[in-house]
C-alpha cells in the first residue's frame, strides 16, 4: 500500500512532553492516578477475575515495567485473588543485556520467567537489509509468548499498550487500511485460545514516561538491533504529537471517542440496520443491481 502524505512536523521534544514528578507529593499523585486509571480499565472491561493467572509480558521498556509495577500494587488490595508472572522473551538481539531483567525481577520478588528464543536470526535472515524488521519481529515475539502462556496455563496475557497506542493504531487503520478499527483493551486472540488484556488502556504515555523516570526502571531500549519502526506508524505519531501541541487535550478527546461509538451515525450497514429504518412495507427492497439496471415499475407519466 502506498504511503499517503500526512501533515508532519517534528514532535515536541522529550522535555516538553513529560517531566518526572518534581517532589514526593507529585510522585504520589502520579502513582495514584495510574492505579486509579488501571483499576478503572480492569473493571470497565472485566479484565481480571478471581483465580486468574496473569502473565505480564515484559519487554524491558517503560510501558511494560509500569504495567507490572501498577498491577503488583493493585494486586495487594484487589477485590479478587489472582497471580502475576512476568515473562520476557530474550530474542537474542545483539547487545541485549540479559542480566538486567532477572536482576530487577529478583529484587522486587515477583515470579518470573525468561524465554530464550533466537527470533533475531530469523528476522535478520528473512528481511532484506535496510527494511524495517519490527513487524515480523513482533509477530514472532507474540507467537513465542502465546505458546508459553498456553503451555503454562495462564488465563490472561497482559500487554503494556497505553492510551496513545490505542489512538495511534486507530489512525493507522483509518489512514492506511480504510478501517474504523483499533487496539481494544481486551480481546480474544485469533485462534481463540488467549484472552489478551491492556490494563494501561486509559493511561497517557507522558504519565508512563514520568512514572518510569521517577521509579528509575532499568530500561532496555527496543532498538538495540538498529531497526527503524514502520514509517506509517512514525508518521501517525508525529501527526498526533503535533495536534496535541496545537490543541492540548486532543489525544484524550480522541481516546474518549473510541469508547463512545454510535453505529447509527456511521455508514456500516453491518453494524446498524439502515434497511429497516423507516421502511413501510414488507417487500424486499431492490438491490443496487436493480437500481442500476432499471426497474420494471412504470411511472404514471410514462
Ligand atoms: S526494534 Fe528490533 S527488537 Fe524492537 S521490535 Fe523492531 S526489530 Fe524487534
Amino acid at each position: 500500500m502506498n504511503t499517503i502524505p500526512l501533515p508532519i512536523a517534528e514532535p515536541p521534544s522529550r522535555s516538553q512532553r513529560a517531566k518526572p514528578p518534581a517532589n514526593k507529593h507529585e510522585a504520589d499523585k502520579l502513582a495514584k492516578r495510574l492505579r486509579h486509571q488501571v483499576g478503572r480499565a480492569i473493571a470497565d472491561f472485566g479484565m481480571i477475575e478471581d483465580g486468574d493467572r496473569v502473565m505480564v509480558c515484559l519487554s524491558g521498556g517503560k510501558d511494560s515495567y509500569t504495567l507490572l509495577d501498577v498491577l503488583l500494587q493493585l494486586q495487594k488490595k484487589a477485590p479478587v485473588k489472582f497471580s502475576i508472572t512476568a515473562v520476557n522473551l530474550d530474542q537474542k538481539q545483539p547487545g541485549f543485556p540479559e542480566h538486567v531483567l532477572p536482576d530487577y525481577l529478583t529484587s522486587i520478588g515477583v515470579d518470573f520467567h525468561i524465554i530464550e528464543q533466537d527470533t533475531y536470526s530469523v528476522v535478520s535472515r528473512v528481511i532484506p537489509e535496510g527494511k524495517t524488521m519490527c513487524s515480523l519481529c513482533s509477530r514472532l515475539r507474540r507467537g513465542a509468548l502465546y505458546t508459553y502462556a498456553e503451555e503454562h496455563g495462564f488465563t490472561k496475557i497482559a500487554l503494556g499498550h497505553h492510551r496513545d497506542d490505542l489512538v495511534n493504531t486507530f489512525f493507522l487503520n483509518l489512514f492506511f487500511h480504510a478501517k474504523l478499527s483499533g487496539m481494544p483493551p481486551k480481546l480474544l486472540s485469533d485462534d481463540g485460545k488467549h484472552v489478551v488484556i491492556r490494563p494501561l488502556a486509559y493511561v497517557r504515555e507522558d504519565d508512563i514516561e514520568a512514572y518510569a523516570e521517577a521509579k528509575r526502571f532499568p530500561i532496555i531500549p527496543c532498538n538495540l538491533c538498529g531497526s527503524q519502526e514502520n514509517l506509517q506508524r512514525k508518521q501517525v505519531k508525529k501527526m498526533l504529537a503535533q495536534w496535541e501541541k496545537d490543541a492540548p487535550g486532543r489525544i484524550e478527546t480522541m481516546a474518549r471517542a473510541l469508547g463512545d461509538i454510535r453505529p447509527s451515525q456511521l455508514s456500516d450497514p453491518k453494524l446498524f440496520d439502515f434497511m429497516a429504518l423507516g421502511k413501510r412495507g414488507d417487500d424486499a427492497l431492490p438491490d443496487a443491481h436493480a437500481w442500476l439496471a432499471g426497474g420494471e415499475t412504470q411511472r404514471d407519466d410514462d
